[in-house]
């Protein structure tokens, strides 16, 4: 808990009121309930941080305020959907939300409606009118993804509606070279689908290249939107940055977190550039990355390696829980090396949640 300064977990906070706020919008019900519960688990810790008496006023009562909503709504939630349904004992709420939420579970209302009962009990009646017009907004076309130095489709995914998308696989940036020990998957947590423009890893690439031609590491923020249980890309935000051909650090977070808020996007994860080393994690990286993934578990960090014959690009996130318990209990700096996880797993892993979308908006603020 103190890892980080308590702005970070209110952040995190912020991030799941508007996750929630979707969900809700959608009628996704257990995912909304997920969301609440994890806000409400933060949220009764957050006491527990060492500055939070010295924290502003406004912002605790702010939050406060969303906790007793939230408290409320799933109790509501238990209500309309019935317990066992729902997320289990160990994953859910805590002890004090939990004590709540049984006090208030008690009758057989399953068979209602969520909508019908959720409007009785808040009269937001509007609120959950389900727009089934949406799918025709989403049509996808089928293409081939272009990476360089390889060319590579290696599956088409269909989409839940009506269009189609191509999956990014571990394999998509490697040239021959089949030796990697990133292979496998350690996800323990049902991720949901994220999509990337087809145009972002190119156009950053590009917005670098004065960067790569000196040696230079590049650095971005993606920001994404969330619809439909997937979260779409749609922004390339490059801070104002310090670099070496080793590292890369952004300025001025607030900007960042500035651009983000007036869009209403996720932070879901970043992207840098190695000009002159080949494609992975440098501890640096898994620190940095560390703190995306905490903040949203779909978080993913790309890196682009154009000298890297081998992988040109990798999408990588940390293994869960073997990556995210060592970079939790790690409190070193600078370049170091990590011990293995204890379960066996590696580090780091390839995305495998991760597809291109060709028909994806895409659009850049440079900052510096
Ligand atoms: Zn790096
Ligand atoms: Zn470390």
């Amino acid at each position: 808990m103190e890892r980080f300064p308590l702005s970070f977990y209110y952040r995190i906070a912020d991030q799941l009121v508007d996750q929630a706020k979707v969900y809700r919008d959608e009628q996704r019900i257990h995912d909304l309930y997920t969301t609440l519960s994890r806000y409400c688990r933060l949220a009764e810790v957050l006491p527990q941080h060492k500055s939070f008496m010295a924290y502003s006023l406004n912002e605790k009562f702010h939050h406060k305020k969303i906790y007793q909503d939230f408290i409320q709504e799933l109790q509501m939630l238990n209500q309309v959907v019935g317990n066992d349904s729902l997320p289990q004992k160990n994953n859910s709420l805590s002890s004090i939300t939990e004590r709540k939420v049984a006090h208030c579970c008690t009758v057989g209302t399953k068979s209602m409606s969520f909508t019908r009962v959720y409007e009785e009990k808040t009269g937001l009646a509007s609120v959950f009118t389900f727009d089934t017009t949406t799918a025709k907004d989403w049509n996808f076309n089928l293409h081939k993804v272009k990476s360089s130095p390889s060319p590579s489709l290696s599956c088409i995914y269909s989409m839940p509606f009506t269009g189609r998308v191509s999956h990014l696989t571990a394999d998509d940036s490697k040239h021959g070279d089949s030796n990697s020990s990133l292979n496998g998957s350690s996800e323990s947590r049902v991720l949901q689908d994220v999509h990337i423009s087809a145009r972002l890893m190119e156009g950053f690439l590009e917005l670098a290249r004065d960067n790569t031609d000196k040696d230079l590491e590049t650095c971005g923020i993606l920001g994404a939107f969330l619809k439909k249980g997937t979260f779409y890309v749609t922004t390339l935000i490059v801070p104002n940055q310090e670099s070496t051909s080793s590292s890369c650090q952004a300025l001025n977070e607030e900007e960042i977190y500035a651009v983000q808020n007036e869009h209403s996007l996720f932070p879901i994860g970043w992207i840098h550039t190695h000009p002159s080393q080949t494609c992975f994690m440098s501890s640096i990286d898994l620190h940095t990355h560390y703190s995306y993934q905490v903040m949203l578990p779909e978080a993913f960090a790309i890196v682009m390696a154009p000298t890297d014959t081998s992988r040109s690009y990798g999408i990588f996130r940390l293994t869960e829980p073997g990556g995210l318990s060592v970079l939790k209990d790690c409190q070193e700096r600078g370049f170091h090396s990590h011990p293995e996880p204890p379960d066996g797993s590696p580090l780091y892993e390839h995305c495998s949640n991760v597809y291109i979308n060709q028909n994806l908006r895409f659009e850049i603020f440079d900052l510096r």
